[in-house]
């Protein structure tokens, strides 16, 4: 029985490419490849030849992932899709399951994925953070996937494709306006950019330089509780902790402890707080 490798590839740089991913593409009969045109141009930058080339995409992986692991019943395939690592908004999924179901060793070669690449250069905080990939493209249910992603608290990446940006970012600022964003645009590539900035200051950015909505977009939001909200918030719950005969200072501690506002600022604002 062959092996079913899952060979990450680059996301715009050829040279982004792992020695192991490059032993791979050179050792297997077969490549399943999402578009091959893509696959085609990496093998031939690097001199790879002979291999039969198959094609899975959304619409026939299902059919696909059937004659995939027909192959896989006697020799290796590797699985790539068009850019980064496949099954990440990619398909490839249904490949890997049947494959897993058949008993096939599925062996991964890690390498690029365009989400983690905008992260680890955004400066955003990334000690915890959530990949949701394409948002849905109704504006009433992308706001609602927005509001539930900025009340977690935490760095969200999403992608986003060239004219949906400036909307996605628009619905951004209507949710959390203080939230801080940074927008990397075709990364590894000659065009690199990142804009970094709250949603108002990323707007204007496009409206000055409207060239720049050409490409492959990454969006990563970290959400801000504005001030104002957070004081709001802050006296509703200190109002409740003093009628329950908590002493100013103690609410103090409470409060900035949970809202991360520095205590003076809190005990300022509720030491002469009526109840
Ligand atoms: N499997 C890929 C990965 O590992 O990142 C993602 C494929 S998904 C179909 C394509 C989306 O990924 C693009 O629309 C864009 O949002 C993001 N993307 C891919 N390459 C990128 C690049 N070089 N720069 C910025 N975003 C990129």
């Amino acid at each position: 029985m062959g092996k079913l490798f899952v060979v990450a590839t680059p996301i715009g740089n050829l040279k982004d490419i792992t020695l192991r991913a490059l032993e791979v593409l050179k050792s297997v009969d077969t490549i399943a490849a999402e578009d091959t045109r893509h696959i085609k141009k990496l093998l031939t930058h690097y001199g790879i030849s002979g291999k039969k080339l198959i094609s899975y995409h959304e619409h026939n992986e299902e059919e696909m992932a059937e004659k995939i692991v027909q192959i896989l019943e006697e020799k290796d395939v590797a699985l790539v899709s068009d850019a980064g690592t496949p099954c990440i908004s990619d398909p490839g999924y249904r490949v890997v399951k049947k494959a897993r179901e058949k008993g096939i060793e599925v062996i991964p070669i890690p390498g690029p994925f365009a989400a983690a690449t905008a992260l680890s250069a955004s400066g955003l905080p990334s000690d915890k953070f959530l990949f949701v990939g394409f948002l849905s493209n109704k504006e009433v249910e992308k706001e609602k996937q927005l509001s539930h992603y900025v009340d977690l608290g935490y760095t969200f990446i999403l992608y986003e494709s060239p004219k949906r940006v400036v909307k996605t970012i628009n619905s951004i600022k209507k949710i959390n306006q203080d939230a801080d964003i940074v927008v990397a645009k075709e990364l590894t590539k000659i065009h690199e950019t990142f804009i970094i900035g709250k949603p108002s200051q990323i707007l204007e950015y496009f409206e000055k330089n409207p060239d720049i909505l050409k490409g492959e977009f990454v969006i990563l939001v970290y959400p801000r509780k504005s001030q104002e909200l957070d004081i709001e918030t802050v006296l509703q719950e200190a109002k409740k902790l003093k009628k329950e005969g908590k002493k100013t200072k103690e609410i103090a501690i409470l409060l900035s402890q949970k809202y991360g506002i520095p205590k003076n600022l809190i005990y300022d604002k509720i030491v002469d707080l009526d109840v």
